[in-house]
């Protein structure tokens, strides 16, 4: 791009700047107007300043859990020796944990009486988790109507409605993975939904209020194994989510182009796509030969038929981490197919709780870990500025509900969960040159989430909003460390697209979508890659903070759950069975007695 194009934006920004200060003063003129209460909400929308935030900082305490004792209650529950309804009205295994700065180190230290001193690291840079804390917006509208479904003790969610609703469809599996969070071929039995469970959980998830819209994930073992899969996409789409994605290993997609098309046509719209690193060297501890082949395969059959795909990568430190700069590298290399990365630091969960403290020490992979890999290895993103707690994102999800209005069916997606959970690094990559800039080298993130909260506080009409976000935009917005043909309009464009603020058809992404909408979609010369990390937890960090605003409810058919109670904590996913068979009984005794 010529220069002048960027000198010439330098002074659109300059001018945005001053027309900003004007509106800005213009709105002190009048009262912030009140917040409606959407349609979707029995709640009003909240202001930035209503918003509630756990403590953060250090020196801070909180509440945990002791490593050693949950396992006991856990295996007491399950042998019967114990009722489970000590896990709704009592704390058990449950101790204090501080979280302090030791050695240019955060970490979680905890004295259980019974089993002595246990401690972790949060981070292995105070710098970056301060950033992270500092950007925390808040938490989202409190969950309301989820008695049934939100009725887990301590461990309950108690704020929004989270963003990736899990639901495992089986628990049977084509691979043996060693670990697996299912423990999946390992448990000796299937589970497997009905097609009336799988309709129960999904009608459940959308009784909820807020209703915000959500990515339905399924999941397994592998979850194209189960016979409802395609009827389960159609139902979820039918529901009216826009976004309906697949855990999956990849496998029967790779072997079969046409089921690729029927998962499309059925309305999977993500194809979430278990991926260790690259090369087949690097995937052979799952046991298959040419995995990474099968990979490229699955991604070439998904891609061509409409699927996005997010590369998932579960990191443990020595053993794996050398793959992260070589896996968003193949990202920025296929930015027409990648969408997203989710990195996972590993969480020492199911048989690695009885790790020894030495490995667990060594394997230790944190989130700060991961902003430093990624810049050592790629030589991009400054930890404490390009990378951001995925709830920074929920300023944004504000502002579509607002400019929405009263009448939206749906909230916005919002990822408002504690800044400890999950990170993000957002990347433009233009897809005709491959280069990749991150987002936040070219536009103060900071201030431009500070301007938009104002412009949510005022309340003002859909238009005034929508120029009230151009002009923080582009004020906030420097050219010259832009990519080289990026202009601001580029991503104003971007912004509408993800925010549906105009009403400019982009391509649908509903469940009516046609392949003419995904190729109108894909036009778009820039891929707005996004590299997240999602750190779920162990029994050796947990922090109820995290779980009670957890973003990833796991759909069960005792309601729904924070994924790190159900696969860590006081691991609801082995008491899951116990409880139904505990309230099927309780259900037949009661039958009985009223017949009588
Ligand atoms: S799954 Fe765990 S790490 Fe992720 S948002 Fe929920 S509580 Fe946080």
């Amino acid at each position: 791009m010529h220069k002048s194009i960027k000198y010439l934006e330098k002074t659109m920004s300059i001018a945005a700047n001053r027309l900003w200060q004007i509106f800005c003063w213009s709105n002190h003129f009048f009262p912030e107007n009140p917040s409606f209460t959407p349609a979707w909400s029995e709640k009003p929308l909240l202001k930035s300043y209503e918003k509630s935030k756990p403590p953060l900082g250090w020196p801070r305490q909180t509440d945990s859990l002791c490593p050693r004792c949950v396992p006991e209650i856990r295996r007491q529950i399950v042998d019967g020796k114990q009722d489970y309804h000590v896990l709704l009205n009592e704390r058990p295994g449950e101790i204090k944990a501080q979280i302090i700065e030791r050695d240019g180190k955060i970490l979680m230290v905890k004295d259980c009486p019974v089993h002595g001193h246990f401690e972790d690291v949060l981070s292995i840079d105070p710098d970056f988790l301060r950033h992270l804390e500092d950007t925390f917006p808040g938490r989202d509208i409190r969950a309301h109507n989820d008695e049934k479904l939100h009725n887990h003790g301590s461990s309950t969610i108690r704020h929004g409605r989270g963003s990736v609703l899990t639901i495992d469809l089986t628990n049977r599996c084509n691979m043996m993975c060693d670990p697996c969070f299912m423990d999946a071929n390992q448990v000796g039995f299937v589970h497997e939904l009905t097609w009336e469970e799988i309709k129960t959980l999904l009608d459940n998830a959308f009784s909820i209020k807020p209703r915000r819209q959500m990515s339905v994930q399924f999941s397994g073992g592998e979850p194209t194994l189960s016979p409802y899969f395609l009827d389960a996409i159609r139902y979820a789409r039918q529901l009216g989510y826009d976004s309906v994605q697949a855990a999956t290993n990849g496998i029967e997609f790779a072997k079969d182009p046409e089921f690729a098309a029927q998962a499309a046509e059925a309305g999977l719209r993500y194809a979430y796509l278990q991926f260790d690193g690259i090369g087949n060297a690097a995937n052979s501890h799952r046991n298959v030969g040419n995995l990474f082949d099968l990979k490229l395969r699955a991604i070439e059959n998904l891609h061509s038929n409409g699927v996005e795909i997010v590369l998932v990568t579960t990191v443990v430190n020595g053993i794996n981490n050398e793959q992260v700069g070589r896996v968003v590298q193949f990202a920025l290399d296929n930015p027409d197919k990648i969408a997203l990365v989710s990195f996972q630091p590993v969480s020492f969960t199911g048989r690695d709780e009885a790790i020894t403290e030495e490995r667990r020490k060594a394997q230790r992979y944190t989130l700060s870990h991961l902003a430093h890999d990624v810049k050592a290895q790629l030589n991009i993103g400054e930890p404490a500025r390009d990378w951001f707690p995925l709830s920074f994102l929920s300023t944004f999800s504000d502002w579509a509900d607002l400019v929405h209005g009263p009448d939206a069916a749906w909230g916005h997606v919002a990822c408002g969960c504690h800044p400890n959970c999950g990170v993000g690094m957002a990347i433009m990559v233009d897809k005709q040159t491959r280069e990749g800039v991150p987002v936040t080298a070219f536009i103060n993130a900071d201030q431009f989430a500070k301007d938009v909260a104002r412009i949510n506080d005022w309340a003002r009409s859909r238009w005034i909003s929508a120029a009230g976000m151009a002009l923080a935009l582009i004020r906030n917005y420097d050219p010259f460390r832009a990519p080289t043909h990026f202009r601001a309009i580029d991503m104003l464009k971007k912004l509408d697209k993800g925010l549906g603020a105009t009403g400019h058809d982009y391509g649908d992404v509903s469940g009516k979508r046609t392949m003419e909408d995904i190729v109108r979609r894909r036009l778009d010369r820039w891929n707005l890659l996004f590299v997240a990390g999602m750190w779920f937890q162990d029994l050796f960090n947990y922090d109820f903070r995290r779980t009670e605003q957890c973003i990833i409810p796991y759909a069960t058919q005792e309601g729904e759950i924070s994924f790190c109670a159900y696969n860590t904590g006081v691991g609801w996913r082995n008491l899951d069975q116990v409880v139904r068979r505990a309230r099927t009984s309780r259900d037949i005794r009661r039958r009985q007695e009223s017949e009588t």
